[in-house]
């Protein structure tokens, strides 16, 4: 693996902002073009930068707003480097987990492009056990008790200790692949089975987890930007509540309302990881929440899926704020008004599908859509989301929920 040409100088802050497609050009490659990342190079466009997307098939949705598309394996770390040499972007924007991070570190390392945070908070996040150590051994934030295991027989021993029910999760892996509650020592045997099948990289490792009876479950959408300082500051936009179904998430809303004390906690939390983490850039800090107390869970060093809410709750969306703290600019984390999404899945394994009741969810107070344009749909996969504010959350959220069940995906 390696860099073949000496690489250009990096951009200095505050940037000078150049004419996309001509020599003086800002060019961010985003790693990753799914809807967040469409969103990501929208943003970007609009503050008159060269994007370069990338996904690993075509017509993905942020390819087809961005000036270049490339489909490229990027667990590859020889394929990615190519496209990285070939485009000279200034900025690298990881969007997903499945990257070749080592191919990162070099690039970060030889000055090649700025990693969007740090390559390494992307080494660290891509696997469970790298962020859990840090978290919990390093940083000292209370997580759900845990063990990592190789084998069923190291799940069963790790049970021993923690007890049921519990979590049993892929190290690598995200979304609830692969991923199953555990009840009884009976059920063991096929959650690891499930486990091995639902891996992104067979690595027969698991993360056991205690389960947290948790009230209730937040991203803390976290921004490390450049401030009035000239230094980078940590701000905090308002807490997202957000339901799960099967590990992916199906509603999301804006403000959670909690507790003095548990926001407290929750802002400390993400401030420790994310500082940790280092670099620039958004975080979604996911914390389950009981009573005052806050159980840190993961952080993705990148927007939030739940955080699509924040494109209309706030003046700046989880996307723009991304945009700015990449290219060094000003953020600012005002809550406009509560709001709410809900998700609108395929329903169908079909290529090029149709969507019928568009004008009627439009119909709907308050209401936004975004249909992805994913090219393929597969019955869980996320293909919309409907977006609606409200004087209130209860409101925003039927709102969100009625809209997006009046989207018909057709064959
Ligand atoms: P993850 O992929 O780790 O974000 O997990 C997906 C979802 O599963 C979370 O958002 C929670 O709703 C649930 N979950 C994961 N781990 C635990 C746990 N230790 N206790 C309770 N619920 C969990």
């Amino acid at each position: 693996m390696q860099l073949d040409s000496t690489p250009s100088p990096l951009p200095t802050l505050p940037l000078r902002f150049g004419t996309p497609l001509t020599e003086n050009s800002i060019r961010v490659m985003m790693l990753g073009s799914g809807e967040l990342g469409k969103e990501v190079v929208i943003a970007l466009q609009r503050l008159g930068v060269e994007v370069i997307a990338v996904d690993r098939y075509p017509d993905a949705p942020g390819h087809q707003v961005a000036h270049r598309a490339h489909t490229v394996d990027m667990t590859d770390p020889e394929a990615l480097l190519a496209v990285i040499e070939l485009e000279k972007p200034h900025f690298v924007v990881p969007e997903i987990e499945a990257i070749a991070t080592d191919a990162l570190a070099l690039v970060e390392e030889r000055g090649a492009a700025v990693v969007i945070p740090t390559a390494r908070a992307t080494q660290l996040t891509m696997n469970r056990e790298g962020i859990r150590r840090l978290a919990a051994e390093e940083l000292g934030l209370p997580t759900s008790p845990y063990a990592f295991a190789d084998s069923l027989a190291e799940v069963q021993a790790a049970t021993d200790r923690i007890g049921f029910p519990c979590v049993i999760k892929p190290v690598m892996s995200s979304s609830g692949k692969g991923q199953s509650t555990v009840r009884s020592a009976e059920d063991l045997d096929a959650a690891w089975d499930y486990a091995m099948a639902g891996g992104r990289v067979n690595h027969g490792r698991v993360i056991v987890e205690g389960f947290v009876d948790f009230d209730y479950e937040i991203t803390q959408l976290t921004v490390r930007a450049v401030g009035e300082s000239g230094q980078v500051e940590t701000s905090f936009c308002e807490p997202i509540g957000h339901l799960q179904e099967a590990g992916d998430y199906i509603e999301s809303w804006q403000p959670q309302q909690m507790s003095a004390v548990a926001l407290a906690s929750a802002r400390d939390v993400a401030e420790k990881v994310t500082t940790a983490l280092g670099g620039r850039g958004i975080f979604g800090v996911e914390l389950f929440v009981k009573g005052d107390d806050v159980f840190f869970s993961e952080v993705s060093p990148r927007p939030h899926d739940t955080g699509l809410v924040t494109l209309r709750t706030q003046r700046l969306s989880e996307f723009e704020l991304h945009a700015r703290a990449i290219l060094g600019l000003p953020v600012d984390t005002t809550l406009t008004v509560p709001g709410a999404s809900a998700v609108i899945y395929g329903g169908m394994e079909a290529k090029g599908i149709g969507f019928d009741g568009v004008a009627e969810a439009l119909s709907v107070p308050e209401t936004d859509l975004r249909l992805f344009g994913k090219p393929e749909s597969f019955t869980r996969r996320r293909m919309g989301v409907a977006v609606s504010t409200a004087a209130d959350v209860p409101t925003a959220r039927a709102r969100a929920r009625e809209a997006a069940s009046k989207v018909r995906p057709v064959g």
